[in-house]
């Protein structure tokens, strides 16, 4: 007898009570899909090996493949990594006020381009620009989809087939895809580069004008620092410069903090206040940075260019949505009271955790892993470590945390990449990293709020 005639037909399969349910759950069109393919592959198996599945291993295969593809692809992860604004885990953490109105937006027509006092058509900037302008001391603002899109908006503006000058020790590369020189020939601006890398001079500004210059342009050196024998000339003075030639100057700030951070403590982050306050007349930062908000990215200064920079076409390309605006206006509301930012801005309760509250939520945890790790041969300390702010904010500095470490006893560190995969493999990722032969955890974006699901998490810990 062949023993495929063994194998349920499709309809058998369809009539059975788990797969009804199964059904019930995901849809007819998935799950018969996933049981044409489970015969397929049963088939497939039986003529290399002669060997077929029964029933309930062909219906729990497909159990367990309609599970997986229900599961989102955007999953939430526990980041543990130490970098607080971590660009491929979604930067900025929202707060609730920020979530709730986007919740809200979400799910509701709302009045995003519409004027409610006069009943006519509105201008969706209007939602966020007092806000920013008060907050940034601009004349006027408007909101794109990044920062990168922002200095993109800006230089085909104001710069196409124009020169702009910027200072050779600034032509950052933000995490590969953004690059100062590229995006200004991709925005049709001529770049013309002054100074050395290390050190450049007002004179060498001044020597770089003609009459194509379009712009004097700062762009702040994010991720990098230069260190040593250095000259960079001050805003006022490129401000100044400009000015006298009729020119405007620009600053790209990159993360744009709206509030000096060593009121908590932590190193100082050009704001778009100094940089307006020393002359600029257009700064562009980013929305989920330092500011702790959704992605986006702001253009504030100076209304006559903010109104020139909404009238290009490619605004409209590069416009944000509902959510976006909502999450935004949250966020810059918290900001009106410097006084509790620090316990209502995720991001920045993140970064301002001392570190013997993270030490603390170490000796909690400990018993937990070790738990988790019982019988594998790695060691499991808690031990001191220092975070990055990420994003590409302030590089060079690191906050003091804490978490746990594991390294492995004898040679054999394959044990890690495997803890490392099954960290990965649970019901919510759990993202370290591996430095020195230890994996680390550091546990500063772990809040005490999240502990108890982190540990019914850890406890699907397997690493076969
Ligand atoms: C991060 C950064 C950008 C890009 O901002 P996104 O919001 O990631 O698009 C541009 N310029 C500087 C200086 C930056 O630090």
């Amino acid at each position: 007898m062949n023993p495929l005639s063994l194998l349920p037909s499709v309809d058998r399969l369809l009539a059975d009570a788990a797969i009804t349910q199964l059904i019930d759950a995901h849809g007819r069109a998935v799950v018969t899909q996933l049981v044409r393919a489970a015969l397929a592959e049963a088939r497939a198996a039986a003529k290399a090996s002669g060997g077929i599945p029964d029933a309930p291993a062909l219906i729990a295969g497909i159990a367990d493949a309609a599970e997986a593809q229900a599961r989102p692809r955007l999953r939430p992860v526990y980041n543990l990594t130490g970098t607080v604004l971590h660009t491929n885990l979604g930067r900025a953490p929202l707060p609730e006020e920020a979530v709730a109105a986007l919740v809200t937006a979400a799910r509701n027509p709302c009045a995003l381009e519409y004027d409610i006092e006069r009943g006519g058509r509105g201008d969706r900037d209007d939602l966020v620009e007092g806000l920013l302008c008060e907050l940034t001391g601009a004349e006027a603002a408007t909101v794109v989809n990044n920062n990168a899109a922002a200095v993109f908006l800006l230089l085909n503006t104001l710069a196409p087939r124009k020169a702009v000058v910027v200072s050779r020790g600034e032509l950052v590369e933000i995490g590969g895809a953004f690059r100062v020189p590229d995006i200004m020939q991709r925005a049709g601006a001529k770049l013309v580069e002054v100074g050395t890398t290390n050190r450049t001079h007002l004179k060498d500004f001044s020597a770089a004008l003609s009459p194509r210059t379009a712009m004097l342009m700062k762009v702040h050196t994010s991720n990098y620092a230069i260190q040593g024998f250095t000259h960079a000339v001050p805003e006022a003075e490129l401000a100044a410069l400009a000015h006298e030639h009729n020119l405007p100057f620009v600053v790209d700030l990159g993360s744009g903090t709206l509030t000096d951070l060593a009121r908590w403590g932590l190193p100082h982050e050009p704001t778009p206040r100094e940089s307006i306050d020393a002359g600029a007349d257009l700064v562009t930062f980013s929305g989920d940075k330092l500011l702790g908000g959704p992605q986006a990215g702001v253009l504030a200064g100076r209304k006559d260019l903010i109104a020139r920079i909404k009238k290009n076409p490619l605004k409209r390309a590069l416009r944000v949505g509902k959510l976006t605006l909502a999450a935004l206006e949250a966020v810059l509301r918290l900001y009106r009271d410097p006084d509790r930012l620090h316990e209502r801005l995720t991001a920045l309760s993140l970064l301002t955790r001392p570190q013997a509250d993270i030490e603390a939520a170490a000796r909690r945890l400990l018993p937990v892993m070790q738990t988790a790790l019982a019988g594998l041969p790695v060691t499991l300390e808690i031990v001191p470590l220092n975070s990055q702010i990420g994003s590409g904010s302030l590089p060079v500095d690191r906050l003091a945390s804490a978490g746990l470490a594991m390294r492995p006893q004898g040679k054999k560190g394959g044990v890690l990449h495997r803890i490392e995969a099954a960290l990965r493999g649970l019901p919510r990722p759990v993202i370290g990293r591996i430095e020195d032969g230890a994996l680390l955890l550091d546990l500063r974006c772990l809040t005490a709020a999240e502990e108890g699901e982190f540990t019914a998490n850890l406890a699907e810990l397997s690493c076969s």
